[in-house]
């Protein structure tokens, strides 16, 4: 039977970090990268693709592309209401049924799909995702090889790729006005990207005129948090969150300086529920 090998980047650091596991590792294995997009990700996102693109000698497939569908094509389709995590129309529109209908492609011209998810060992709650009605087989490496958080570390660094510069500023990729999107992150993004911003109140106050019921981010409208005195508060809770979360850790003396990991701050404190496909 013939096979098709494939892996999906999300723009994140795990999935990076299993690309080139798997091309080191396993160079044998002829894997098609692709890279489920929104049209609305960040010019971040679209650097660490293309310098991942050198490392790995292969282009990546973007999806949307073949489908000629984006956001605004389904924010319209779903009458002006964002998505939110209660209503995620956004995943499943823009980055499942892609995924699906490719894999299915492969499936009707008689190949046996196998996919390959970084969920790593420590990692164990999670599982990956196969599209319903498909024997498409799903594999994770880090998990069976014990690749952990560390592990990923160490293959972003020890390469030429190294981390995608959002991190900077921002925990995880995704679209620029993902809803799973922290306060300090909101933030961050009016003053790195204030169009992308810009966008993002547009969409909103679009979607407050209609009555829909979610704004972007818990509580209050873009427009609120954009306030002088709410971005100082927002930057000073932020602060404060950042030193009781070093207080806490123990430095390890060979990583002196390396990057907060400001995933697992964000974790602690605003919740969570960011998906695979969008931000591993
Ligand atoms: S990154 Fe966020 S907004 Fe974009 S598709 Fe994923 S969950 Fe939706």
């Amino acid at each position: 039977m013939k096979i098709k090998h494939v892996l999906g980047l999300s723009g994140g650091k795990d999935s990076a970090a299993l690309a080139i596991y798997m091309r080191e590792k396993y160079p044998e294995i002829d894997i098609e990268y692709f890279f489920t997009d929104t049209g609305k990700e960040l010019p971040e996102v679209y650097d660490f693709l293309a310098k991942l693109e050198g490392f790995l000698g292969k282009q990546i497939k973007y999806l949307y592309q073949d489908e000629g569908r984006d956001f605004d094509h389904y924010l319209d389709l779903y009458n002006y209401f964002l998505p939110s995590p209660q209503q995620r129309w956004c995943t499943i529109m823009m980055k499942l049924k892609p995924f699906e209908r490719w894999a299915k492609s492969f499936v009707k011209e008689g190949y046996k799909v196998i996919q390959y998810v970084a969920i790593r060992s420590d990692e164990e709650f999670r599982t990956g995702y196969t599209p319903k009605g498909t024997d498409i087989e799903t594999k994770l490496p880090f998990r069976e090889d014990g690749v952990d958080k560390q592990g990923v570390i160490d293959i972003l660094e020890n390469s030429s790729v190294g981390y995608p510069k959002y991190y900077e500023w921002r925990s995880r990729s995704g679209c620029t006005f993902c809803f799973f999107q922290q306060k300090i992150e909101w933030v961050n993004l009016k003053e790195r990207h204030p169009d992308a911003y810009e966008e993002a109140k547009f969409y909103e106050r679009q979607a407050i005129a209609g009555k829909a019921p979610f704004t972007w981010t818990q509580g209050e409208t873009l427009d609120e948090l954009e306030h002088p005195d709410r971005v100082a508060q927002i930057k000073a809770d932020f602060e404060k969150r950042k030193a009781r979360s070093e207080s806490s850790r123990q430095e390890n003396p060979l990583r002196k300086g390396l990057l907060v990991d400001l995933d697992e701050l964000y974790l602690d404190e605003e919740g969570n529920g960011a998906c695979l496909i969008c931000h591993k």
